[in-house]
């Protein structure tokens, strides 16, 4: 069964434990205190599938809007797609974590947003950058830049996930598809 994640947690699991694409949604908000819709929906379903209670969610994106905007804005614009993700509101049925190919595929980032992937969707030379970050060797930067050239997407992100977790390539024995599996795969490694 899912064990619950909670709020205070996540921070560090961005840092240690989340794919590159929700990394850079996470990041994004803390920066920027605010998120846009297709950010909300990537980000929001990937954290309820990983088990944040959505009082949590609710809690934590409100913390971050709210340095921007009032905590009435917040709850008029914002609270009704997050407890519709929780199957609350509409048509009340819970939205599990989209699958890679769903983010690749049918949810085209535009210029301002921070959704997506980033071996799909991110300018070359900005993947490099955040790769350059994460305490990856030059080489396997990129071994995985060039797997996202060639569109090869889901190698790339598998490829990622062993050098951070400081794996041989191919230790992981199966290929990153969803970010729910690459999280849990993760705190596996660190459980
Ligand atoms: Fe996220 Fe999947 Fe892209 Fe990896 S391949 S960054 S898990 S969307």
């Amino acid at each position: 069964s899912k064990g619950a994640i909670h709020k205070e947690q996540l921070d560090e699991l961005a840092c240690t434990s989340y794919p590159p694409c929700m990394k850079e949604i996470h990041n994004s908000l803390r920066r920027n205190h605010h998120l846009r819709y297709g950010a909300r929906r990537q980000y929001g379903q990937f954290l309820k599938e990983a088990g944040l209670p959505m009082e949590e969610q609710l809690q934590f994106l409100k913390e971050e809007f709210t340095k921007k905007i009032d905590s009435d804005k917040f709850d008029r614009q914002y609270g009704y797609d997050i407890r519709y993700i929780y199957g609350k509101e509409g048509r009340r049925a819970e939205m599990s974590g989209m699958a890679c190919a769903t983010i690749i595929l049918k949810s085209q980032p535009g210029p301002l947003d921070c959704h997506g992937c980033p071996f799909a969707h991110m300018e070359t030379a900005l993947l490099t950058q955040r790769l350059k970050n994460c305490d990856i060797s030059d080489v396997e930067v990129e071994n995985i830049v060039g797997f996202s050239k060639t569109r090869q997407y889901d190698r790339a992100c598998t490829r990622y996930f062993e050098a951070v977790h400081k794996m041989e390539d191919g230790a992981l024995g199966q290929m990153i598809t969803h970010p729910n599996q690459y999280l849990k795969l993760s705190q596996e490694i660190y459980a």
